[in-house]
């Protein structure tokens, strides 16, 4: 089996499980109960909330407890306009988010608030004069992804948090799911950051919303008191504990794992030259462990099941998009329609192996003849 899909899941490192059921097995009471076996659950949670946050170098943060980076994302920008619409009712975004913020921007476009996408230039980066064009005095939210989850772009969040200093009704939310435990992050003037650990050898079913404690928000979820009033429900001490240990070992390894993957991609990125018809969408300023790749018209799911019929296992687009829909992020950088809906998102691991990349190269020249010959 050749796994190259990691920037929609990863596989849980043993050291991370180990945690989770050496918490579970310790801490048996409710971390919000006054009993000491509750007081001893919550010390426990709040030593793991704190080392995260030293790890992130996130002081003034809360770290928000959730499903998953969908759920932080909803929260975030739902939670910012709901409480702060009495100052306006304008937002500023990207194509090149995932569907988590994409599709609660729609919703709040739905209910009446006004959404503007800043362009990107051709290297995929955010056009920063557009988005001073785009500022306006109502402007309530900018959300803006760290890493893009299709073509795997780095935008520049410090540059946008400098200029979003002159707008002080506007708060600034970064989705870094797909940057967090694999590429340096900053929180320079960022009121909301959204992560999950199972992007980073952690595990499914939680994910994180650090919030300026300045910066309030209204719940999506609503009843039952815990240990934070923007998000109800016994906070899960085994799941939180899984992921600082995820979080720590992820940036311990980060710098090496970085190298490695690089030089993967490199090899990849040399290999696509044997294919003409192969379009490299990645740019110079995307992350090395993404490479997305445009077939222009070869039906992809018919070319996906190929490979896998191999064993071999990647993805068209990000997991949680429509199939046979364009790819809203390859459009916003090539604006061709038929490299948008041919899209195919190579992702790459430090658990990758040479021997793996040569099979599936092998593999993906055989498909690549029956698809385009
Ligand atoms: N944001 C980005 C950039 C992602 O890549 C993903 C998952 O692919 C999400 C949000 C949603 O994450 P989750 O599956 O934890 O809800």
């Amino acid at each position: 089996m050749i796994y190259l899909d990691y920037a929609a899941n990863t596989p849980v490192r043993e050291e991370v499980l180990a945690v989770f059921l050496e918490t579970s097995r310790q801490y048996i009471a409710n971390p919000n109960s006054s009993h000491p076996l509750g007081v001893l659950a919550k010390a426990r949670l709040d030593e793991s909330t704190q080392h995260m946050l030293k790890m992130l170098g996130a002081s003034e943060y809360e770290l928000v407890y959730t499903s998953g980076a969908t759920e932080s994302n909803n929260l975030a920008i739902k939670g910012i306009a709901e409480k702060y619409k009495n100052n306006g009712k304008h937002i500023i975004t990207t194509y090149l988010e995932h569907s988590s913020v994409n599709g609660t921007v729609a919703f709040l476009q739905n209910a009446g608030y006004e959404v503007d996408y800043v362009e990107i230039n051709k290297d995929g980066v955010v056009d920063l004069d557009h988005f001073k064009e785009l500022f306006r005095k109502d402007t309530i939210l900018v959300s803006v992804c760290c890493v893009d989850s299709e073509i795997g772009l780095c935008q520049p969040i410090e540059q946008i948090g400098t200029l979003l200093k002159g707008y002080p009704n506007c708060f600034f939310h970064v989705d870094a799911t797909q940057a967090v435990g694999k590429i340096p992050v900053s929180l320079e003037n960022v009121d909301l950051f959204t992560f999950a650990p199972h992007k980073f050898y952690g595990l499914n079913g939680c994910g994180a919303l650090l919030k300026k404690t300045s910066v309030m928000l209204e719940p999506i979820i609503h009843g039952g008191i815990s240990s934070t009033p923007y998000r109800s429900g016994t906070p899960v001490l085994p799941l939180a504990a899984a992921m600082e240990e995820a979080l720590s070992l992820a940036i311990r390894d980060m710098d090496k794992n970085y190298i490695y993957v690089n030089a993967l991609n490199l090899k990849l990125r040399d290999a696509m030259k044997n294919f003409p018809k192969i379009r490299i969408n990645s740019t110079k300023n995307s992350v090395p462990f993404i490479l997305n790749i445009s077939l222009p018209g070869v039906k992809i799911p018919a070319f996906l099941h190929e490979l896998e019929k191999d064993e071999i296992y990647l993805s068209s687009k990000s997991a949680c998009c429509a199939p046979n829909t364009v790819s809203r992020p390859v459009y916003a950088l090539t604006k061709d329609r038929k490299a948008a809906l041919s899209t195919l998102r190579i992702s790459l691991s430090h658990l990758t192996t040479e021997k793996e990349l040569e099979i599936f190269l092998d593999r993906f020249a055989e498909c690549y003849k029956k698809f385009t010959l």
